[in-house]
């Protein structure tokens, strides 16, 4: 089998509230920027990928170049020639969700099922959204609860302590501990500012904190973890295998928080899955404001690795639209993957051309 061509969308798909606006601790977000890949091979099977839209079009372009050609089944093959060239991870993870979804139609066989079958039927999902203003937050809680059934649920933070604990607590008082409840401070405070929002922390339904300090400050996460009292998961210090290894031998983690576009693809999930597995350390699934591409790469990836015990991060309730055909139905706050080969998942072109981005057509 040979790769023939490779095709690229980039769409943006705007936020309904109650997801939009979206707000970090910076910005506000508006919806969601993904790159979707198209593999066609001279079978007529054609790959689908998805990955964030964050890296340039240049990155893109310039990552695709040379697979033409190429077998999409030799997967270890392919990949190492796109580390070699020193692409970046997120840009070969589309490209290798493709590869994935090939060898998937190619044996007629399920994602799940390629990698060793199910260990769970059901991928609960973290509903997400951002900085709101207390009562707002709450209302938002109560909203995602009844509505989708989500029993995670995560807020931004990291604009301000006094902010952050106003909301915890009135997004506890409301939903009580029906709703473990995550924080994500995107590596905004200090040390010192952690154990002090520790203390309002302690006294809600926490799930855990998220990257409060800085990716590279392995040592402090470790020194903290015990006075904070509370779960503190990584995000931003997660990237492939080896980043986990680090900080296993860091004792810096009680929880992971990893993704695709930035392990480099499924294959270093797995990897990085195992690798946290084998120290004890629970996953839980990353969003980069994913489209249904990566969404049900995600489904499969959960159901069947068992260290991802953890309910996935989504924003996929906010989307205005999905670009695939059978979009997924979130009920009683939980997915499941597609038992149809490959990611089970086919594109809805008339979609695609109406959020394509317009500016870079
Ligand atoms: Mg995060």
């Amino acid at each position: 089998m040979k790769i023939t061509e490779i095709r690229r969308h980039y769409i943006y798909v705007p936020y309904k509230a109650p997801v939009a606006p979206y707000w970090g601790w910076n910005a506000p977000c508006y919806g969601a920027h993904a790159v979707i890949i198209e593999m066609l091979t001279d079978t007529g099977i054609v790959g689908i990928g998805e990955t964030a839209g964050r890296e340039t079009v240049e990155f893109h372009a310039r990552c695709a170049e040379g697979l033409e050609g190429r077998n999409p089944l030799a997967i270890n093959e392919n990949l190492a020639l796109l580390r070699a060239r020193g692409e970046r991870p997120a840009a070969i993870s589309g490209l290798e969700m493709a590869m994935w979804d090939i060898l998937g139609k190619a044996s007629g066989m399920p994602l799940y099922q390629l990698l060793g079958g199910k260990c769970r039927d059901r991928v609960n999902l973290c509903g997400l959204m951002g900085v709101k203003p207390p009562e707002e937050a709450a209302d938002t809680a109560e909203l995602y609860y009844d509505t989708w059934g989500f029993t995670s649920i995560k807020t931004k933070a990291g604009r301000a302590i006094e902010e952050d604990a106003a909301i915890a607590l009135a997004m506890h008082e409301r939903v009580g501990n029906r709703v473990k409840l995550r924080f994500d401070a995107n590596q905004n405070y200090s040390p010192a500012d952690v154990l002090e929002l520790a203390k309002v922390y302690r006294q809600v339904n926490i799930e855990y904190f998220e990257q409060p300090v800085h990716q590279d400050f392995l040592d402090s996460y470790a020194s903290m973890r015990e006075p904070a009292g509370i779960p503190i998961a990584l995000n931003e210090s997660v990237g492939d295998a080896r980043s986990v290894t680090g900080i296993i031998r860091a004792n810096a983690a009680d929880a992971l928080v990893a993704d695709i576009p930035d392990a480099g693809g499924i294959m270093e999930v797995c990897r990085l899955a195992a690798v946290a597995d084998a120290a004890d350390i629970p996953c839980a699934f990353h969003c980069w404001h994913d489209l249904g591409v990566k969404t049900a790469a995600m489904a499969h990836l959960v159901s069947a690795l068992p260290g991802f015990s953890l309910a996935s991060d989504t924003t996929y309730h906010g989307l205005e639209e999905d670009i695939i055909s059978s979009p997924f139905n979130i009920t009683a706050g939980a997915i499941s993957p597609s038992d149809q080969p490959g990611l089970g998942i086919e594109l809805n072109h008339e979609v695609i051309d109406r959020y394509r981005k317009k500016e870079i057509d």
